[in-house]
């Protein structure tokens, strides 16, 4: 039987209705006393790393568990790390870049209703995050939620109270569960190099939606403050031309060392500068990356890790634009 270890962070799938609203209180041992069958799928142990709400949680956090993980990599067969909803995907991600080539399944699960209510979806995730962990056919960093199993690169959270709450964006689901039943659809990769924990992340990222008519003296609040800036352009993703004061800041948060992403507010299949002028205007920029169709949780993950990881711009630049764990195709 396989050994699986419960690293259980908050989240409305351990939490109790207090004075002051829903917040997480339920340990981690008492949360699988809901889940009596586990025993017959796999031998479980288990660690309260965090009791927080998930909008609490953030890249140091992400460093601790994949840390604790780390730490535990040769006694376990594989991972459920239980998290709440809202900012799982960031987890997903942030933990795609931290633990690359992961050769025991990290599978992160949680619920929209807390294991205390009568209709809560936790019982199932649960025991599905357990089926899939500990199951031959697992690999890498995937969410389980409503029965599908979504690379952690790829998820987001699309809906804020149905069970259905995470897609897999522009890429298949790894798997589905039919009732209790694994059906795979992406197989295990053969992965090339040995499994690799990393632990730094640079926080100075900003993350900036641009507005109609948005105006460029934006550029010198950031330029003091952070090291990486992403732009969610309109569309395939550009710059406004007709008024230059965007065009002008950006040329200001370059020149001072800033490194810029553009990316695009639309949901789906991503941007592309290369199309309209406002496009190739952005793209002329010196340095600039282009998201291509990463999730804004990977994106921003990836961008924190990139300059995390990096001696300087280059290899920053380097480090983004590679292909990990399927977040750019
Ligand atoms: N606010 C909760 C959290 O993210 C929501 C949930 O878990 O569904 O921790």
């Amino acid at each position: 039987m396989k050994k699986v270890l419960l690293l259980t962070t908050g989240g409305t799938i351990a939490s109790k209705p207090g004075e002051n609203g829903l917040s997480p209180a339920i340990g981690s041992e008492e949360l699988l006393t809901f889940v009596p069958e586990l025993s017959e799928i796999c031998r479980v142990e288990t660690m309260q790393l965090y009791h927080l709400d998930s909008t609490n949680i953030g890249p140091r956090q992400w460093v601790g568990i994949a840390e604790a993980i780390r730490e535990r990599c040769g006694d376990y067969d594989g991972f459920v790390i239980t998290h709440g909803t809202d900012t799982m995907a960031y987890t997903a991600a942030a933990l795609s870049y931290l633990i690359q080539n992961p050769d025991k399944p990290i599978v992160l699960t949680g619920s929209q209703k807390s294991i205390y209510n009568r209709d809560t979806d936790a019982r199932n995730n649960l025991l599905r995050a357990f089926l899939y962990a500990s199951s031959d056919q697992a690999w890498g960093v995937q969410l389980v939620f409503d029965s599908k199993v979504i690379l952690g690169t790829r998820a987001r959270k699309v809906r804020s109270k149905s069970f259905n709450a995470f897609s897999s964006i522009d890429y298949p689901e790894t798997a589905v569960f039919r009732d209790m039943k694994l059906i795979p659809f992406l197989p295990k990769p053969a992965y090339r190099q040995p499994p690799r924990f990393d632990t730094k992340l640079d926080e100075k990222v900003f993350l900036l939606r641009l507005l109609p008519g948005m105006n460029g003296d934006i550029f010198d609040f950031l330029i003091p403050c952070y090291n990486g800036l992403i732009i969610e352009g309109f569309g395939m993703g550009g710059l406004p031309t007709l008024d230059k004061s965007l065009l002008k800041g950006l040329e200001r948060w370059t020149r001072s060392g800033g490194l810029t992403v553009f990316s695009t507010q639309v949901q789906h299949e991503g941007s592309d500068l290369s199309i309209y002028e406002v496009g190739r205007v952005a793209k002329a920029l010196p340095g600039v990356l282009e998201a291509h169709d990463m999730t804004p949780e990977a994106v921003v993950t990836k961008l924190m890790w990139a300059l995390g990881q990096a001696a300087g711009q280059a290899e920053a630049r380097r480090l983004f634009s590679t292909p990990v764990q399927f977040d750019l195709i």
